[in-house]
């Protein structure tokens, strides 16, 4: 970081979230005093399973579901798995073809590849140009052999939202079974089991401002799975291995607060996303929107910028303190442009050019003004060293 920067400004919750310092006060005792395994017989033991099922109550009221539907995982990775594969491998019997979409996180598309692997089928429906699943493209996928269709609730890379009523609609009525990672829309939307009829959903600590390394996965009474994590039977036979209490006790601290909160923190990030959104594209030449115009995350917005590298307006906004992403963090690492934007229809240089900034509770307007000082310089800069841009202006 440039030795001038007196501040830093973080823009990447999707990527990462702090612990909400109230979440962090609930865990503190279950590191120590109340250091109970659920599984004994003794009084700290019964302490430690009040303790587990009181947790399962709040993260099950946060999705309006029943407290025996909610499994606890160690991440959102591992709730796909078990949602997928667990799935798939139950109802082999009935099918072999599970559809997603293009536009799915990249764990999803890779437990997919696992199951073609395994003898199963998979089609992977297009989306539009602003990564929308069409529900009707979609059903004209589903075979007499489809048993499972996940789709995510909000993309955690362009931040648009799914029309998931809809393609509930059309599953249900096919008796076929719904799974949805809905880690993006997460403490953004109001995720409620009653309203959407999902079958399997997957969620996380973090996204919600808990810890890391704990996941849910919410499975509707009645539907059936096989567990991919095989031991001493905890969690309904369902997930085993000795459940972490402090990460437990955090999320459904989270989720309190979170189910409190949620109204005004929506207002507040929609209001930093429109000002980012509108600034970025008065303020600088050849900036582009992707994802939904308005079908979007209120803590969302990615732009693509003609003329330039992610990578390098990355790490010009890296010199000055700026924190953001060029896409999901768990594909920052390979060179290949973003499987999303690709599915949306951009060349592969346009998506190369692109940013994603991402908002969080810890916010204020200033880091947002910061963006809106700084950006328009860098981009300047980084356009008048590229040949490609100086190119496109002569034309
Ligand atoms: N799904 C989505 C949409 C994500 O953004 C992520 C990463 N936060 C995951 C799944 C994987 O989550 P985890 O790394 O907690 O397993």
């Amino acid at each position: 970081m440039d030795a001038n920067v007196t501040r830093e400004v973080y823009l990447d919750y999707q990527s990462s979230k702090p612990v909400d310092p109230r979440v962090l006060d609930a865990m503190h005792p279950y590191f120590s005093i109340k250091f109970g395994n659920p599984s004994s017989l003794h009084l700290v033991g019964d302490e430690a399973t009040k303790v587990l099922e009181d947790s399962r109550e709040k993260v099950a009221a946060f999705i309006g579901a029943n407290q025996k539907e909610i499994i606890f995982t160690s991440g959102a990775t591992e709730s796909n798995n078990l949602a997928l594969i667990g799935y798939a491998m139950r109802n082999k019997r009935k099918g072999n073809h599970i559809i997603i979409s293009e536009v799915e996180h990249i764990s999803i598309f890779n437990i997919t590849k696992y199951l073609e692997r395994n003898g199963f089928e998979v089609t992977r429906v297009p989306v539009d140009q602003y990564a929308r699943v069409s529900p009707k493209k979609l059903e004209s996928r589903i075979t007499d052999r489809t048993i499972l269709v996940s789709i995510g609730y909000a993309s955690n890379e362009v931040g648009t939202i799914q029309p998931m009523e809809e393609i509930c609609d059309v599953i249900k009525r096919k008796g076929i079974a719904i799974h949805t990672d809905a880690v993006a829309a997460e403490g953004l939307l109001p995720l409620d089991v009653n309203e959407v009829p999902i079958d399997l959903m997957s969620i996380s600590s973090n996204d919600i401002y808990g810890p890391k390394g704990l996941g849910v996965l919410y499975i509707r009474d009645g539907v059936s799975v096989v567990p991919t994590i095989i031991g001493g039977g905890q969690e309904r036979g369902l997930r085993s291995g000795t459940e972490n209490i402090p990460a437990v006790v955090g999320m459904a601290e989270a989720t309190q607060i979170c189910s409190a909160e949620m109204p005004e923190e929506a207002k507040r990030l929609s209001s930093f996303r429109d000002r980012l959104i509108k600034g970025v594209l008065n303020k600088i030449p050849k900036a582009y929107l992707n994802g939904h115009p308005t079908e979007r995350l209120k803590n969302n917005a990615h732009f693509r910028f003609e003329g330039v590298e992610g990578e390098s307006l990355l790490l010009s906004l890296k010199d000055r303190g700026i924190s953001v992403s060029t896409g999901s963090a768990c594909t920052s690492k390979t060179l290949e442009p973003s499987h999303t934007l690709i599915a949306c229809g951009l060349l592969h240089e346009e998506a190369h050019g692109s940013l994603e900034f991402t908002f969080g509770r810890f916010n204020t307007e200033s880091d947002i003004e910061r963006v809106l000082d700084v950006l328009p310089g860098v981009l300047e800069r980084l356009r008048g060293l590229s040949p490609l841009y100086e190119k496109e202006l002569i034309q």
